[in-house]
């Protein structure tokens, strides 16, 4: 199984809108998650997150234990977003269901072929800590969580969130594969409301409509 089987290093994190309540979104996969720390074509100015080499460094460290932060280059975040721009061009073509750019792709397979994070055993003699992960073991490891998730195109599991005026892209990784919302609290309880808003409206309708009726 190799890396296919490892486990995400991601979990979510919460989405801070430039006017709005600050919500949680679990993107689904870790190079998507990646691809959220620009704008991904959502139009809102949410903040570029990768701006300076620290910016970087921090995105990292939040997520991956052994990971030298400290020590991130210029060389290394400009890597990174040449990285998160193929995943971006990658991630939106399949929400929308057009071709992958070929571009896109030679670029995350280029990345995908350098050394990645090795998996390792836990409960050995050696000091945790030992082995520091750099900037590019993280960035082919990401690349290859693309490549994984791209290599199953039938199974349309990177969607758009079902909202119309939401433009949120997810990768469903339900066994089922059936969800909806780019988050429940977000999306998934306004249609709810809506939902039930327009039952009780037809109700009131029909009632009306009885009350008219000659009897
Ligand atoms: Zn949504």
């Amino acid at each position: 199984m190799g890396y296919m089987s490892r486990a995400r290093f991601t979990s979510g994190e919460m989405m801070h809108p430039g006017n709005g309540v600050p919500w949680f979104f679990d993107a689904g996969s870790d190079s998507l998650e990646f691809a959220y720390t620009g704008d991904l074509a959502r139009g809102v100015a949410e903040g570029e997150r990768l701006s300076t080499p620290a910016g970087l460094g921090r995105w990292l460290s939040e997520r991956i234990d052994r990971v030298d932060a400290g020590e991130v280059s210029d060389r290394d975040l400009s890597d990174a977003l040449n990285l998160r721009s193929a995943l971006t061009g990658l991630y939106l073509a399949a929400a929308q269901g057009t071709p992958l750019p070929a571009d896109d792709i030679d670029t995350v397979n280029l990345y995908a072929a350098t050394p990645d994070i090795p998996p390792a055993l836990g409960g050995g003699q050696r000091q945790a800590g030992a082995g520091r992960i750099r900037v590019g073991q993280v960035l082919s490891t990401l690349a290859r969580d693309a490549v994984e998730i791209f290599s199953h195109p039938q199974e349309r599991r990177v969607r758009t969130c079902d909202d119309a005026t939401c433009r949120m892209i997810f990768h469903d990784e339900s066994r089922t594969n059936n969800r909806r919302w780019c988050s429940m609290e977000h999306c998934g309880n306004r249609a709810k409301v809506r939902a039930h808003r327009e039952r009780a409206a037809m109700r009131r309708h029909q009632e009306r409509d009885n009350e008219a009726l000659p009897s």
